[in-house]
């Protein structure tokens, strides 16, 4: 009888064990891409997406909210440019923005419009900060560019892997913009860090249908899950 007792007391404690595991605990955290004002037509700015507007950006608050108060840590990075830097199309003579060039080390680069200087309006996050618990500056060496939120295009990593790993965080649930840029590449680099990685469709945008079908493609193949839009609920299931 009372090892039936103590059987039944080591099943409940497994059973409420798996239970708390499900309940989306620390272990799966929110990484917010470069939802900056100059991203964005509702902030009218220089690199806007399309349908990056208001609604847009309510529906990304009440989705960070609603993980937030699922308990999950939200990690936001922020593009965050010296005005000398090599990414934009005026530091090119006679380059236009949306031109690529070929670097001297073989690598292309897509040159932009000024955008996400240090410290100016265009670069300020645009969803109520206080859902953010730790922003992720990128893109601070005027020689690289950085889509992704753990390292930049010369390999230099950014703080971002570290302060989720000491977090405990296995599962990333990635939205943002922009799909076929610097969503594409934090979803790869996460994914390649050994991350479970996420990444909410409807809450992302992209710069261009083409090249954002294929970032969706490619993300999926690398092994990210894509999902069309946020459940909280299959936050537990992660
Ligand atoms: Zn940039």
């Amino acid at each position: 009888m009372r090892k039936k007792l103590l059987w039944l007391s080591i099943i409940l404690g497994i059973c409420l064990m798996a239970g708390f595991a499900q309940a989306g605990g620390p272990n799966v955290a929110v990484v917010l891409v470069d939802v900056q004002a100059d991203f964005t037509t509702a902030h009218k700015g220089s690199l806007a997406v399309a349908d990056s507007d208001q609604p847009y950006l309510d529906k990304v608050t009440q989705a960070t909210k609603e993980l937030r108060k699922k308990g999950l840590q939200v990690f936001a990075t922020q593009d965050w440019h010296p005005k000398d830097h090599m990414s934009f199309a005026a530091n090119h003579q006679g380059k236009k923005p949306f031109q690529a060039i070929k670097l001297a080390d073989g690598r292309t680069q897509v040159l932009w419009p000024t955008h996400c200087v240090q410290n100016s309006s265009g670069s300020a996050i645009v969803i109520e900060t206080s859902l953010i618990d730790q922003v992720v500056q990128k893109g601070k060496d005027p020689s690289y560019d950085s889509y992704s939120g753990f390292k930049d295009d010369g390999g230099k990593v950014t703080e971002l892997k570290d302060l989720l790993k000491k977090q405990g965080v296995e599962t990333i649930i990635v939205y943002g913009i922009a799909t076929d840029y610097c969503v594409r590449a934090t979803v790869v680099d996460g994914l390649t860090a050994g991350f479970k990685v996420v990444v909410v469709q409807d809450l992302c945008r992209g710069v261009a249908p083409d090249t954002s079908k294929k970032a969706w493609q490619e993300m999926e193949q690398k092994g990210a899950l894509i999902w069309e839009s946020l459940d909280p609920e299959k936050v537990k299931g992660l």
